[in-house]
């Protein structure tokens, strides 16, 4: 007894006590107190009463309750009881109770509230001891703290939950699956994703992720392929099909999980839909390559697809045939009548063009009124010039628009690999030298492309850069041609025709400027130039004495685009002082029909200062009578490629004699431009046409030969010349 370091605090414990010191190596009574007395947690033993009064409780019994165990035994101070919270009291009371009832031991978890007031968690283990008869009298156990352990659980219990909120609530889908293809596990957003109700729905109709899901089976295989060697996949974009059988795009982002001998137990991961973003991507990628008026494929997209049709037929030994169609006079009609007409032409042109060619073909707008057309896999050139002719013979076709009836022509030029060039650029370059050589023919055909044209182009920008020069310069020129009254052989009048005094190349004819001048806007500043000299010229004649007479000046359509024009033509006047009688303004027939409502009134204005007005190359557009009644228009003028056959060709001499009768049916006078010969004179003079002007009579002259001519007299302008019988 002596050896024990305490004195044990119950009587209880003296049982145990076993006398040692003979053998001198087991004191088993100190042992246990030893024990018993550091132990975390407390050993007790109390009856089985109402107040489980304690009849021993271990030194733990501090460390747990804050009470002494003389405080707690014998309820000296408190029943243990007491201190299980009254909430916990029934539940631990029917749980010991129904152990000892048939005799097992129990455990149970629940709060007491220590001595310092706070509550800890505690595990009870216990067994029922029975008395002598063998009824439960006492319960020995232990009791220990497990707060800690209590709040590690409900730390654990909150994260599942929070992560289980995370996973349910989330708006990406997740995953796991076996690499097999089936779902181990999934939330609802990927049941929503993939069109299912629930997550039990997408996980038991979906069985075969590789043929179910995937619209690309191989996508599956990818993706496996991609775990096995990476272990991840990022970004990685599929088309699925929903559960209604629609297809949208999806973004995974998964990792394989392993088992520790290295096996995969599984994928798990993230998917989203991405099928918005995909089609707001392909309508940018749709914009960037095409024409947004047409639809066509654009400048850029044309290019890719003439590089393929270039690999591709340098494979099979085939040629490729790069088309540039360009409308001709495409700026007037869009100036003229507006763009929303001019929009619904090149509309109209696309499908045209579209219409001429094979499906393996493409068509694009170019920009503006051009446009390209590829023509693939091509073996011999008579094969390409078919395809051409046809779209120009379709180009030209008349085109109707609300009652109206417009001709339309293009001009087209080719290029060809292998012989033209071997790259996108260069052909276009070469297609497009070709058409403007297909414009400087003339229009409305085309040209093949010719090393040589280079050497044209390069005049042509040439020409372009000077011609801007040329107004400060004052490289122009005005030439007159006389316009004769053919029943008395006077001279009605002078048309004042420009002429291009450009150094190093001498006299320039404004066909080969006027398109160039008009394109580029020249023909604004060049037109009112040359309206004010001639009005200048023709005040200066009537001072020098010469007989008064009408000089006439051609207006470029682009000239009325300007509001100005009325203004200018009014201020020309009185600068150079003439009368208004003796100036007259010629307009082309075309001009006049295409944009007929618009053009009346500033005919009106126009007409309204005294000038006279002409309609110029009548024959060749396609005029409307009843406009032609309502301008105020004073003459017609035939365009001289129907005078010049008029004496050979029927068609010819019946347009001009239809010419004629209509003019007169208007009230008009006509004039035949592009007199030659005796015989064009006397055809007409036959048919009653009133005035002709030509090189029968005289070519355009510089102001002072005209003058000399005034002076003198025309040649073939007696009357006897004009075959009339003097009396
Ligand atoms: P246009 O108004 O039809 O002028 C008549 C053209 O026929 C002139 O050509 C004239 O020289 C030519 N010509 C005259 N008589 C004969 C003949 O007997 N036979 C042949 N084959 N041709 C004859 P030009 O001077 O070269 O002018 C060409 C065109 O350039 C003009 O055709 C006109 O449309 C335009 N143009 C000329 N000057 C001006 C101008 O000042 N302003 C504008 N906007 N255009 C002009
Ligand atoms: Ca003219
Ligand atoms: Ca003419």
């Amino acid at each position: 007894m002596s050896a024990l370091p305490r004195q044990p605090n119950t009587a209880g414990l003296t049982l145990l006590r076993t006398d040692t010191s003979e053998s001198g190596s087991l004191d088993l009574m100190r042992l246990l107190t030893t024990i018993t007395d550091n132990l975390v947690g407390m050993i007790f033993r109390c009856r089985i009463d109402d107040a489980w009064t304690m009849e021993y409780v271990s030194e733990g019994c501090f460390k747990l309750t804050g009470y002494r165990p003389t405080e707690l035994t014998f309820n000296r101070r408190i029943s243990y009881d007491r201190l299980t919270l009254p909430e916990d009291r029934e539940r631990v009371t029917r749980i010991i109770r129904e152990a000892l009832a048939v005799g097992v031991s129990f455990e149970v978890e629940y709060r007491i509230r220590r001595a310092d007031g706070f509550v800890c968690w505690v595990l009870e283990r216990g067994v029922g001891i029975p008395d002598d008869h063998g009824n439960p009298r006492w319960i020995e156990g232990y009791i220990q703290d497990i707060s800690e352990r209590m709040a590690v659980d409900e730390m654990l219990r909150e994260a599942v939950r929070r992560y289980s909120s995370l996973f349910d609530h989330a708006t990406e889908g997740i995953f796991q699956t076996t690499p097999d293809g089936r779902y181990l596990n999934a939330n609802p957003a990927l049941a929503r994703i993939y069109g299912h109700a629930t997550t039990d729905s997408l996980m038991t109709q979906l069985h075969d992720i590789q043929r179910q899901l995937y619209v690309l089976p191989g996508r599956r295989t990818e993706f496996i392929h991609l775990m096995q060697t990476e272990g991840v996949v990022r970004n990685f974009e599929s088309q699925v099909y929903r559960r209604d059988g629609s297809i949208i795009w999806i973004s995974e982002n998964a990792r394989v999980v392993r088992n520790s001998d290295g096996s995969v137990q599984f994928y798990e991961g993230t998917v989203v839909d991405i099928t918005e973003r995909k089609e707001h991507d392909a309508a940018l990628e749709h914009q960037a390559n095409h024409d947004s008026l047409t639809g066509l494929p654009n400048r850029a997209l044309m290019r890719d697809r003439i590089q393929q049709a270039i690999d591709q037929a340098r494979r099979n030994g085939r040629m490729v045939a790069v088309v540039f169609v360009d409308l001709d006079h495409f700026k007037l009609i869009n100036d003229s009548l507006g763009h929303h007409i001019g929009d619904r032409l090149l509309l109209e042109v696309a499908e045209r063009l579209t219409s001429c060619v094979r499906g393996n073909d493409s068509v694009a707008r170019q920009g503006g009124d051009e446009f390209v057309v590829l023509l693939s896999d091509q073996q011999r050139q008579d094969e390409i010039l078919t395809v051409v002719s046809r779209l120009l013979e379709v180009i030209s076709r008349p085109w109707s628009n609300a009652g109206e009836e417009y001709g339309i022509s293009c001009s087209i030029g080719v290029s060809c690999y292998p012989q033209d060039g071997n790259d996108p650029d260069t052909l276009l370059r070469c297609a497009d030298a070709a058409m403007y050589q297909a414009k400087d023919s003339g229009r409305s055909t085309h040209h093949f492309y010719t090393p040589e044209l280079n050497e044209a182009i390069s005049a042509r920008l040439e020409l372009e850069n000077s011609l801007r020069h040329a107004l400060e310069r004052q490289e122009f020129r005005v030439y007159y041609q006389p316009r004769i009254d053919i029943a008395t052989g006077r001279i009605l009048g002078a048309e004042a025709l420009i002429r291009w005094d450009c150094p190093g190349k001498g006299i320039v004819s404004p066909d080969s400027f006027i398109a160039i001048a008009e394109e580029t806007g020249l023909i604004t500043p060049i037109g009112e130039w040359i309206l004010r000299e001639a009005c200048r010229q023709n005040a200066a004649w009537q001072r020098d004495g010469l007989p008064p007479m009408t000089v006439s000046v051609n207006l470029s359509p682009i000239q009325f685009r300007h509001s100005g024009l009325v203004e200018s033509v009014a201020a020309a006047l009185q600068d150079a002082a003439l009368d208004p009688a003796y100036l007259e303004l010629e307009l082309t027939e075309s001009f006049v029909m295409h944009d007929a409502e618009r053009i009346n009134d500033a005919m009106h204005s126009l007409k309204a200062l005294g000038v006279d007005i002409s309609v110029d190359d009548f024959g060749t557009g396609y005029s409307s009578l009843s406009y032609l009644k309502r301008f105020p228009v004073d003459r017609l003028k035939v365009d001289k490629s129907f005078v010049r056959d008029i004496d050979t060709d029927p068609d010819d001499a019946a347009i001009v004699r239809a010419i004629i009768t209509l003019g007169h049916a208007l009230g008009l006078k006509v004039v035949a431009e592009g007199v030659e010969t005796a015989a064009h004179l006397d055809y007409l003079r036959t048919h009653g046409c009133d005035e002709v002007q030509g090189y029968y009579f005289s070519k355009p002259l510089p102001a002072d030969a005209l003058e000399a001519l005034l002076r003198s007299g025309l040649p073939h302008s007696t009357p006897a010349a004009l075959g009339q019988v003097t009396a």
